[in-house]
């Protein structure tokens, strides 16, 4: 047997995945958004220029896609693909290669991204994400407008009640030059002190290290300087801006001033959404600004923007908790035709189209078998009513109506069963 994938997995049942899609969508046209969709493949430079080759994503977890080529065109360019790991980079790329003009360009999207982890609960490598994106919008009270926006989603709309929002401040990029230089003297004063991993990140990714899972280092990380300490009068000033605009908005926030997130991109706000019901992977929704991006990715002019993205199965993890709490659509209520023999076969089909026609949802039962399994197959896929056309019931353009709860039976007009079913259907 083929199995599926590592990482991956099947979805049987799409029916809270997509509530979840309905309510953001909703949620989101209501600050303005509109849906845009990126193709899940781009050039593998879009993701070193915009995450950094330091960064664990682009150095260890890509999936690289290897063409094969047809071996007819010389001229043929060996193209670097990739299934993209996030959605941040390529969106800003769309921003720039169709020219937007309106700017803030509010959009989002979702779909698969591609990253090659170690698989556990709530990680796949084939995951799926919501990103927002704003893109030309430098108010910092964009960015308590941003996580207000995502705190009222959770908590009105989901009615989550068990995450905290984790915040830092990751200042300019000036700031942070002056930063890594004070963290890098604070590492050469612990030595060896710290791991292997982190003595490497030092040199890397400085940031980092306090990504680090190691206790110790942890432990030793929490003498270390904070970037939020170490602001320009400018970013300090919008720091304490957001904080206090959040607090005007009546959203908590835990100030966490080792949230540095792993990619390069980011500058000034970061947050997390973090659940304690996720172990590990606590984080359901993260996201912060990047002033700089776009810049980067090749845009004309600074284009200040902040984002987030939502982790689709992380998110399922935590509302299979408490999944009764949600008004989930309902199945509608199944009818079932039961034709006797061949014979009736043809009034089944005909009488299910018109049936359906008027909105129910009918199921033939065509393989034929005695009444007795037939009727226990109806009751097996939950039939609300079974619709029994016999030889009595074709010569008198008849049908027995049986409803599967209360057992009771009743024979009507054919004519008569839309209109019967139909009253049924809206009283219960
Ligand atoms: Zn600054
Ligand atoms: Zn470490």
């Amino acid at each position: 047997m083929i199995k599926r994938v590592k990482g991956t997995q099947d979805f049987l049942d799409l029916t809270l995945f997509n509530f979840i899609i309905e309510k953001i969508s909703h949620h989101l046209a209501l600050y303005r958004f509109s849906q845009i969709a990126t193709p899940i493949i781009e050039h593998t430079e879009l993701f070193t220029r915009s995450l950094g080759t330091a960064t664990d994503v682009v150095s260890k977890e890509m999936f690289l896609i290897e063409h094969r080529g047809d071996g007819q065109h010389e001229d043929q360019e060996i193209e670097h693909i990739c299934l993209r790991p996030e959605n941040t980079a390529p969106i800003v790329r769309a921003f720039i290669e169709n020219g937007i003009q309106t700017i803030p360009w509010k959009v989002f999207a979702w779909g698969p991204m591609f990253r090659y982890e170690r698989p556990q609960k709530g990680r796949y490598r084939q995951f799926n994400q919501i990103s927002m994106e704003i893109i030309g919008a430098a108010s910092i009270a964009e960015d308590a407008q941003f996580i207000m926006m995502l705190d009222r989603f959770f908590h009105e709309t989901l009615q989550m009640n068990n995450y905290a929002i984790l915040l830092n401040f990751l200042g300019c990029p000036q700031d942070r030059v002056k930063f890594k230089e004070k963290l890098r003297a604070f590492l050469d004063k612990l030595g060896t002190a710290v791991c292997a991993n982190c003595m490497e990140r030092k040199d890397k990714n400085i940031m980092r290290i306090f990504d680090c899972k190691i206790s110790t280092c942890q432990e030793l990380y929490q003498n270390a300087p904070h970037i939020a300490d170490n602001l320009c009068p400018t970013c300090e000033q919008e720091w304490n801006a957001v904080q206090l605009q959040l607090q005007m908005l009546s959203v908590s926030y835990v100030y966490k001033p080792t949230l540095v997130r792993g990619l390069d991109y980011y500058s000034k706000t970061v947050f997390e959404f973090a659940s304690n019901q996720l172990g590990a992977q606590n984080a359901f929704c993260a996201g912060g600004r990047y002033d700089g991006l776009v810049k980067e990715l090749g845009g004309a002019e600074d284009q200040p923007s902040l984002g987030a993205a939502i982790g689709i199965e992380r998110l399922m993890l935590i509302l299979e908790n408490y999944i009764s709490r949600l008004a989930l659509p309902q199945k509608q209520a199944l009818q079932v035709v039961v034709p006797m023999g061949t014979a009736e076969q043809s009034l089944a089909l005909i009488l299910a189209d018109v049936m359906r026609a008027s909105g129910l949802c009918v199921e033939v039962l065509l393989e034929g078998d005695s009444m007795k399994s037939m009727m226990r197959k109806a009751n097996k896929l939950g039939a609300a009513h079974c619709l029994i056309l016999g030889s009595d019931e074709l010569a008198s353009k008849t049908v027995t109506v049986k409803n599967m709860v209360t057992g009771e039976e009743k024979r009507m007009p054919q004519v008569e069963v839309v209109g019967f079913l139909s009253a049924f259907a809206k009283v219960t």
